[in-house]
């Protein structure tokens, strides 16, 4: 990406104009959550002023034209992952409420006391505690596979958990806290030889990387909306067409249903199975609007200039005394988590925010990852298409300058 391009796409994220303290906002908490683009706000915007109207329901034009442009999101979202059949794209409310889905109707459908669910050290609590609860819903065991120093997947001691009691194998594509990007489509191939289905939370992948779910062979892959550039509050779940066909609705209510009687009640056919209620329509179309902002500028340069960012960012935070990288993977995403000496996390954040760069520090929601470490949590740099080395090459300044004050 060229210093103009660059400049041209950073001035379609007004956020990125702010100041903060005074200094100018350099956000690395990418991971967390995305800035927005103004065609995505616009489309947001267009939607509710031009043709706002409840979904599926209406035989009046509005609810016609909201009700397409739904669908036709639904069509964006399955070219982007790659998807054979557009039925197999349920919109949902994020990554979280994705495998929560599959979690709890995968569950009902399948999974028997003494089965087992896999998941990995490195897992977002979004991908571990759904699969708890369902292990305590139906009295079954969860297993977890370990990982290396530099935090990467134990691939033997991950294939030799699995057994004719695995139900599910549950794995993140790439860890929101070591970066470590996992051998999805290995892992996915070694599960599909003994039978077992692979749910692939693809919550840090799917913003930064050309995800082919037909080619993974996956069959299960979720994202949230709100990592890619687009809004809050809707996200997808690919399932293939012979598990969501088999699995019995995940909430009753509207859109769900074929006919109703006080009887007896039969279900719509996919993917409306799976959304009952209002779904968030504005939300969709937004998200066609990312989707399709982050396939015009091209995945792969996404990820050239974000495998930039984080290899100029890991050999200058080296040069600050005392860091600790936390995961250090030869296949990494756009995340880089550290320490400097004994100085706590929070501190370090907090005075990195007053000179106006935005990091993660903590825990990042995988507590039983940083719990094994032996560590208090992390601060967290995360990058997307709109960073710049100038602005990792401040962020570098600013650590050192806080480290400074702390030590
Ligand atoms: N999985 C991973 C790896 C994540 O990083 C996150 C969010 O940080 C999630 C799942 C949950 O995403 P959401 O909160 O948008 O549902």
């Amino acid at each position: 990406m060229t210093q103009d391009e660059l400049q041209a796409l950073r001035s379609d994220f007004p956020i990125l104009a702010e100041k903060v303290y005074g200094k100018d906002l350099i956000y690395l908490d990418n991971a967390a959550t995305t800035q927005k683009p103004r065609c995505v706000v616009e489309k947001m915007a267009d939607a509710y002023y031009r043709y706002n109207a409840n979904i599926h329901r209406g035989v009046h034009r509005l609810s016609q034209v909201a009700t397409e442009a739904n669908e036709q999101a639904r069509d964006e979202a399955a070219r982007f992952l790659h998807a054979g059949h557009r039925h197999e794209i349920i919109f949902t409310r994020g990554a979280t409420e994705a495998i929560n889905l599959v979690a709890f109707s995968y569950g009902e459908a399948f999974c028997h006391e003494g089965d087992e669910v896999v998941v990995t050290v490195m897992e977002h609590h979004s991908n571990l505690v759904p699969w708890q609860m369902l292990c305590e819903r139906k009295g079954m065991k969860l297993r977890v596979a370990p990982m290396n120093e530099a935090g990467e997947l134990d691939l033997p001691a991950l294939y030799a958990l699995l057994n004719e009691r695995t139900r599910m194998v549950a794995v993140a594509h790439v860890s929101n806290v070591l970066g470590t990007v996992n051998p999805v489509r290995e892992i996915i191939a070694k599960a599909h030889a003994r039978g077992i289905p692979v749910l692939v939370d693809g919550a840090q992948s799917a913003p930064h990387m050309e995800v082919d779910v037909e080619a993974l062979d996956a069959d299960f892959y979720v994202f949230s909306g709100h990592k890619v550039y687009g809004p809050t509050g809707i996200g997808v779940l690919y399932g293939k067409e012979r598990w969501l066909d088999a699995m019995p609705p995940y909430q009753g209510g509207g859109e769900m249903v074929g006919t109703v009687t006080f009887e007896r009640t039969t279900y719509n056919e996919l993917p409306f199975k799976f959304e009952a209620g209002t779904p968030d329509y504005i939300g969709s179309v937004a998200l066609a609007e990312a989707l399709r902002y982050v396939q015009r500028i091209w995945l792969t340069r996404i990820a050239a200039h974000e495998d930039a960012l984080l290899r100029h960012a890991t050999r200058r935070l080296l040069e600050v005394d005392g860091i600790r990288l936390i995961g250090t993977a030869r296949e990494k995403g756009a995340v880089v988590s550290f320490l400097v000496g004994s100085i706590h996390p929070y501190d370090l954040g907090m005075l990195l925010d007053k000179q106006g760069v935005a990091v993660r520090t903590g825990h990042h929601c995988a507590q039983p990852l940083v719990d094994s470490l032996g560590i208090p949590g992390t601060v967290r740099a995360s990058f997307a298409l709109y960073n710049t080395m100038d602005e990792v090459d401040r962020f570098v300044e600013a650590v050192k300058r806080a480290a400074a004050m702390l030590q």
